[in-house]
């Protein structure tokens, strides 16, 4: 089996959620958002460890309210984060460096991901180099310049939204990583490193509960979809 490893970035300072408490560490259902997502990752058993990206400030609040969740605490490793999701990813990569194949980057604040959608993926990566999930848009999408003026429509039948994880040979996504370094490109996922460089992505159907936590009115949401994919049942961790 090919050696995969998950990288959760969770070091943001979550501003959005208007919380003292940085969202990744907010509760629903008597967990964190992270216990969640670490959790479906500990699930997949293509995952062989874990490397856990948060703000270098939270090392040790991290190490002992949400490590501390876990019994086989040896299988996440924390790493600190960096000043954009981007720089955050990058550390995650540099720390898993001999020890992945695969890598399947995930935004921590995505909790409702399942293992079988992780496998997908990483089986994705497997068979082309890069591989994300994502759910073919359903609003009509509009362009708006900077004064609120609409400017055009999209071909909605060719967009989709983006999701995490998004997994890939970990020799490719680190040549990505080190291309957009060496030319200042930054961009808010990893799939449009590879763009950048001409590369090919997969995308396959990803899961419409994968739902980033950004807002208040999102995590009030959250205990519904934890009750609705509890009513589905397990999912297959392979
Ligand atoms: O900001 P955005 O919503 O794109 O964040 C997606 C994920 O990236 C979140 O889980 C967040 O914690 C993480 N992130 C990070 N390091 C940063 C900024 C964001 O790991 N500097």
């Amino acid at each position: 089996m090919t050696r995969a490893v998950g990288i959760i970035v969770a070091g943001g300072d979550g501003r959005r959620m208007k919380s003292t408490l940085r969202k990744q560490y907010l509760a629903f259902g008597g967990r964190p958002i992270l216990g969640h997502t670490l959790s479906a990752f500990l699930q997949c058993r293509a995952i062989r460890r874990i490397f856990l990206v948060v703000p270098e400030t939270d090392l040790a609040y991290c190490r002992d309210h949400i490590l501390s969740l876990f019994d086989d605490r040896r299988a996440i490793e924390l790493v600190p984060g960096g000043a954009e999701r981007q720089a955050s990813v990058y550390n995650g990569l540099a720390a898993a460096g001999g020890l992945a194949e695969v890598a399947a980057i995930h935004d921590g604040v995505r909790p409702f991901i399942q293992a079988d959608l992780i496998a997908r993926c990483i089986a994705g990566a497997e068979a082309c180099g890069a591989c994300m999930p994502g759910i073919p848009a359903v609003d009509t999408l509009k362009q708006v310049d900077a004064a609120g003026i609409i400017e055009k429509t999209l071909d909605r039948s060719r967009i989709w939204c983006a999701q995490t994880p998004q997994a890939f040979r970990y020799d490719l996504i680190r040549e990505a990583h080190e291309f957009a370094r060496a030319r200042g490109i930054v961009e808010t996922d990893d799939a449009a490193l590879l763009e950048r460089m001409g590369r090919p992505v997969r995308m396959i159907p990803g899961c419409r509960f994968n739902l980033k936590i950004t807002t208040p009115e999102d995590l009030a949401l959250a205990p519904a979809i934890m009750g609705l994919l509890q009513a589905a049942g397990p999912r297959d961790g392979s």
